[in-house]
């Protein structure tokens, strides 16, 4: 991903920042794109992932949809010009007022997570005299074999509906007439790297699709989410295998004649297109443990410290430098009071100095989002791989 070219400059921007590389995202986006046209698969781009309004520019020109998961995000959504169309909105603690919001915008489908949020939803809808398309979000009790913190699909998880209250809820759909219900949805967690997981997945699809069907109801859309992961060990290997996901859908997805299979993918899109970029503040070696700090911190990239995420880490002013047979094992941290402000132990790196810029790769997704202020830092920028 980098040049020399982008190292010296990088020297000369201030730190840390976030780097975009737009030409690699707009490789992924269009591999992605290419890879679901012979299916006719619709996909939807969480936004949750990341929302900067560049890389939101070009996944919205390459005419995908929206994945939201606040009014926020569906405010955002149309503001950047995606199709309200092509909006779907998810959620298990939509407010009155994020829905009505989401009402006023005529969005394609509100991906209902409870019982009682039908009710509300028919109530709002019925007030403004709208009918709302809704998709039912079953929990499938599918096991994403991922992180137990980003694992949203086992009956233990708070989102969706479970299967033992389907009835209930189909019951309240036939009562509900500002309400058009046109398919089921699913999202069983993220960073999900054994495509078996998605096996799984399209057999209870199928299962819960043909009950809707015996019931009489008739499913135009079924929502498989996202969760596709990418390989945070080999940020250079970094288009994700789009090819051999949907091909699954294809091959265990019973698919009837006019019915839309729907995807919402947020890490795969965007993880691999950009890193934090940070400097060395100091080096501190110790008996037992040498520390890089850096001038980046959980404020800036979240995930190590709220999910002990890994990413790799190259000091770039370094790299091929020396012999890479000399190597000093470091913990780098960040300038934060919290004890979990690392992003990394006894990391092996070439001997750092003060002032080397350091690279934490594949933070695209879940990065710059997740940025807070708290310790009442600043806030970073983005430098796009088009401007240096
Ligand atoms: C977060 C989320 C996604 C995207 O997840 P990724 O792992 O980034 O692909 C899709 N659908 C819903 C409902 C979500 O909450």
């Amino acid at each position: 991903m980098f040049a020399d070219k982008d190292i010296s400059k990088f020297n000369n921007i201030e730190t840390p920042f976030y780097y975009y590389d737009t030409d690699l995202l707009q490789k992924t986006l269009q591999t992605c794109a290419d890879a679901a046209a012979p299916y006719q698969f619709h996909i939807h781009y969480a936004l949750k992932a990341n929302f900067n309004p560049v890389v939101l520019k070009q996944i919205k020109e390459i005419g995908f949809g929206a994945d939201c998961v606040s009014a926020g995000e569906v405010k955002r959504a149309v503001e950047v010009g995606f199709d309200n169309k092509k909006i779907v909105f998810a959620g298990v603690g939509k407010s009155d007022k994020e829905i009505n919001e989401a009402l006023d915008l005529d969005i394609f489908c509100f991906n209902v997570e409870s019982i009682q949020e039908l009710a509300v939803l028919n109530e709002l809808a019925a007030k403004k005299g709208k009918t709302a398309q809704v998709a039912i979000r079953i929990n499938p009790n599918v096991d994403a074999h991922t992180h137990h913190n980003i694992t949203t699909g086992l009956d233990e998880n708070k989102f969706g509906i479970n299967s033992w209250d389907l009835t209930e809820c189909t019951d309240a759909l036939k009562a509900s007439e500002n309400l058009k219900f046109i398919g089921i949805h699913f999202h069983i967690g993220s960073q999900i790297t054994n495509l078996d997981v998605y096996k799984n997945l399209c057999v209870r699809v199928n299962e819960f699709a043909a009950w809707f069907e015996d019931k009489g109801f008739k499913l135009q859309v079924l929502n498989v989410g996202g969760g596709l992961g990418i390989d945070y060990h080999n940020p250079d290997h970094q288009i994700p295998d789009f090819g051999s996901y949907f091909k699954i859908f294809n091959e265990f997805l019973t698919i009837k004649p006019g019915q839309e299979v729907h995807f919402e993918l947020g890490r795969a899109l965007v993880g691999q297109s950009a890193s934090l970029i940070t400097r060395v503040l100091y080096i501190k070696n110790g008996k037992k443990k040498n520390f890089v700090v850096l001038d980046a911190g959980m404020t800036e990239l979240m995930r190590p410290a709220l999910y002990q995420a890994y990413h790799k880490i190259e000091n770039l002013s370094q790299s091929g430098v020396r012999p890479e047979s000399e190597v000093v094992k470091y913990d780098i941290v960040g300038p934060i009071c919290e004890s979990t402000d690392c992003f990394g132990k006894e990391v092996e790196q070439p001997e750092s100095f003060r002032g080397d810029i350091f690279a934490i790769r594949s933070a695209g997704a879940y990065g710059e989002v997740m940025a807070s202020k708290y310790n009442l830092r600043d806030a970073i920028r983005s430098v796009y791989s088009y401007e240096i």
